[in-house]
């Protein structure tokens, strides 16, 4: 039996009725009207991207995905450039409350992490279609969006990488549902509801961003297998990498680093040092990109030791190295899956509370802390996460680009040399093969951070798309004109 259709009554009561409830939300009615969502009366907007169910999340950034499609690549930009201004601009807030959540890294680089989305990452500036013309006429490649995408996120950078995330997909077309790290949850759904509310304010589209409000496993795995969802994103350790990889949908993989340094006798030494504590110190040693072990030739071996601590570390003899070494790395899982990860109680913590574990005594404003170490530490193959560096003396550069390689674990993720010798800098980059490959510079500096190129907080390692840009979030379509529109004539050709 079909339902009577309604009447011109009906339909006006309806349409006022949904104007009143959209008011309340504080966008234009006039706008809000026009969504498709709001006038049989659907929408989600108003809920500003926080939802409490994997399937209302997708369902709403469907409804922003076609709503974003009418507003074209000049909405795309407007609703990017609130999500930078917000970053930037409530840096400070929005820092703090990341830290105080979290309770890892370090307050100031909290804040820088939000202010450098203002240019160093992408936007539809990257969008661009590439034209081939010709006798047969034209052919243009067009990137476009995908649709709905499912993102995961770490506690390393919370805010950040879901900020960034949401640039490089939004500029493409598309939106997006993260499922937030647990312990980093709240800060992602403040920053999230910032955005949505400035989003839907001006352009009078809501939820271009949604979030699962109290993030679990569980939920992950529905939104990975959601057919609402067309592309994963991850960012995150080993477990979520290989959940990613098992999916049946195409993932976008920003998989665990261990980054090793390898340091010859032709360095700089003063300049290596810095440049090391730069980057380790940076945030705790959080970044997936952070130098995380160290590889220097036997000749300048103690000469670098001294170097780094003129330049500021603080150096633990063996004694401490080893009380260090009990404290940080401990045993996880059972059985086969038995392996050594970072205590929770000094992952991201400062070097001050690292050298007290270590009975050292730390001095006010120390960065980082080293010792030197044998190649069987488990600080040279656990991606540590904290500002303590293990040293390993080799006999030549040689050695030293092969234990590199081996610490690395093949993730294909960072590596940094210091060297002026060309041969050194081939053979390690041959070897080791990395998406980002630093030399004589922090590991920030491959991210554009004291070096050149852009950045995003998700690097595509095992899946191969490396440092994210909006492209990395797009499909090719091609349009083909046969014969018609030749830019260049033939002789005897017609007009
Ligand atoms: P994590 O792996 O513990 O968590 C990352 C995210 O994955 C979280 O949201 C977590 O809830 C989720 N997750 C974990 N296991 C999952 C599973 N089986 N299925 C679905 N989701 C799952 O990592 P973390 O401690 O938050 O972040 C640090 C790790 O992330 C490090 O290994 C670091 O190298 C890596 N990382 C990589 C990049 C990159 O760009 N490649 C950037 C940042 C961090």
């Amino acid at each position: 039996m079909t339902a009577p259709a309604p009447t011109a009554q009906d339909v006006a009561a309806i349409v006022r009725q949904v104007l009143a409830e959209l008011r309340q939300t504080g966008a234009p009615a006039s706008r809000q009207a026009a969504s498709a969502g709001a006038v049989t009366g659907r929408s989600f907007a108003g809920h500003h991207g926080i939802f409490a169910s994997v399937d209302e999340a997708v369902a709403a950034a469907a409804e922003a995905f076609h709503h974003l499609e009418r507003l074209g690549v000049e909405g795309r930009k407007r609703a990017i450039a609130h999500i930078r201004r917000i970053a930037i601009g409530d840096a400070e807030e929005l820092g703090r409350m990341e830290f105080a959540e979290t309770g890892i890294g370090r307050l100031e680089h909290k804040i820088e992490k939000l202010k450098v989305l203002g240019e160093k990452v992408p936007g539809v500036e990257f969008m661009t279609s590439e034209v081939f013309s010709g006798d047969h006429g034209l052919a243009v490649i067009e990137h476009a969006p995908f649709g709905v995408i499912a993102a995961i996120t770490p506690v390393t950078h919370s805010l950040p990488t879901i900020a960034c995330n949401a640039v490089n997909m939004i500029a493409a077309g598309n939106t997006v549902v993260v499922n937030p790290h647990p312990s980093g949850r709240k800060v992602a759904a403040e920053g999230v509801r910032r955005f949505n509310a400035a989003i839907h304010r001006d352009l009078g589209v809501d939820n271009l961003v949604c979030l699962v409000a109290e993030p679990t496993l569980e939920s992950a795995a529905e939104l990975f297998a959601h057919r609402g969802v067309k592309l994963i994103c991850v960012t995150g350790g080993p477990a979520v990498a290989r959940a990613a990889l098992q999916s049946p949908k195409r993932a976008i993989v920003a998989g665990p680093g261990n980054p090793p340094v390898v340091v010859d006798e032709t360095a700089d030494l003063d300049h290596a040092a810095r440049s090391i504590i730069q980057g380790a110190a940076y945030d705790n040693n959080l970044l997936c990109i952070g130098e995380k072990q160290v590889f220097v030739v036997e000749s300048v071996f103690d000469r670098m030791m001294v170097a780094m601590e003129r330049a500021g570390a603080l150096r633990l003899h063996a004694g401490q190295v080893d009380a260090l070494t009990k404290r940080a790395i401990v045993w996880a899982g059972e059985g086969a899956h038995r392996h050594q990860v970072p205590c929770k109680d000094l992952l991201g913590k400062d070097a001050a509370l690292l050298a007290q574990a270590a009975g050292a005594t730390p001095r006010d404003g120390l960065e980082l802390v080293f010792g030197e170490t044998d190649v069987d530490n488990p600080f040279v193959p656990v991606e540590q996460m904290m500002p303590f560096l293990p040293f390993v003396r080799c006999r030549d550069a040689d050695e030293a680009i092969e234990r590199a390689h081996e610490s690395e674990h093949g993730f294909r993720h960072t590596a940094i040399v210091h060297s002026t010798n060309v041969r050194t800098m081939t053979r390690m980059g041959r070897l080791l093969d990395t998406t980002l490959f630093v030399k004589n510079g922090p590991s920030v500096a491959g991210l554009g951070l004291g070096g050149e190129g852009y950045l995003s907080f998700s690097i595509a390692t095992p899946t191969g798309e490396g440092v994210t840009t909006p492209l990395t979030f797009t499909r090719q379509r091609r349009c083909t004109l046969v014969d018609d529109l030749r830019i260049l004539g033939s002789p005897g050709m017609e007009a």
